[in-house]
């Protein structure tokens, strides 16, 4: 894989007042040398869209429901996001698997539901720091990654992977680009069993990166691009970091 993306994860920060000068300046830095996306909380999807509209700039959301349609009060569908343009959807999030109690067969319905309506998502798995200590970094992505994969059965090469390894999101506390190359390298084999496709597939790096370390991940062999969380919200850290995947 050559061309690198850079996907930022707003999680739930924004105000109509902060966005538009962080989109506008998104916007300013055009043109990178990498694909850049920018994951919004819902309310903000409209605005995004209209910031980025006619750029080749994308867009997505942080979840979607593995439901089709229904009585399922607050869930947002893929049908919904797809309707109006949504290129991604975030899901398995560690923080709604921690907080929302969401299952490796929840996250990968959601991942299903998402691309049968054209809306790629991008999955997240990672350890936690007790699962590293204990030695199972591997057994735990693989058996995330699992889900996903036989679900998706032949479209798994569609999704976009994210590694995030809980101990490092928004801790500041980043993997070494070693430390990430070795998890990626392993997902990536993961991939290479399942699908004729692997390469296809982008698997992210997220946890703490940051423009004075995100080269040293980018330049990893495994490492296609970046899921960014707090430094996402400081427009000159995210165009040094898009910067930084381009070169
Ligand atoms: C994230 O929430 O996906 C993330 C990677 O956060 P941070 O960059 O703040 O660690």
């Amino acid at each position: 894989m050559t061309r690198k993306l850079v996907a930022g994860n707003w999680k739930m920060h924004g105000s109509r007042a902060a966005n538009e000068p962080l989109l506008a300046t998104i916007h300013q830095g055009r043109p990178y040398d990498c694909d850049v996306a920018v994951c919004a909380p819902f309310p903000y999807l409209a605005e995004v869209a209209l910031a980025f509209a006619g750029s080749e700039l994308r867009w997505g959301a942080q979840d979607c429901s593995s439901h089709e349609q229904g009585a399922y009060t607050g869930e947002v569908s893929a049908a919904m996001l797809a309707e109006f343009g949504c290129r991604y959807a975030i899901v398995g999030h560690s923080e709604r698997r921690l907080y929302h109690q969401e299952s490796d067969q929840l996250v990968a319905d959601k991942a299903k539901a998402a691309l049968a309506k054209g809306v790629t998502p991008i999955v997240c798995v990672g350890e936690s720091l007790a699962q590293r200590e204990a030695g199972d970094t591997e057994t735990v992505v693989k058996r995330q990654l699992s889900a996903v994969i036989h679900t998706l059965a032949h479209c798994a090469s569609e999704m976009v992977v994210a590694y995030e390894p809980v101990w490092a999101i928004g801790t500041g506390r980043t993997a070494t680009p070693e430390q990430a190359q070795a998890v990626h390298a392993v997902l990536r084999a993961q991939l290479r069993a399942a699908t004729a496709h692997a390469e296809r597939v982008p698997i992210l790096y997220g946890g703490s990166v940051k423009p004075d370390n995100a080269a040293a991940l980018f330049a990893q062999t495994d490492i296609d691009g970046g899921l960014i969380g707090g430094a996402s919200l400081k427009a000159d850290d995210f165009i040094s970091i898009c910067r930084a995947a381009g070169a």
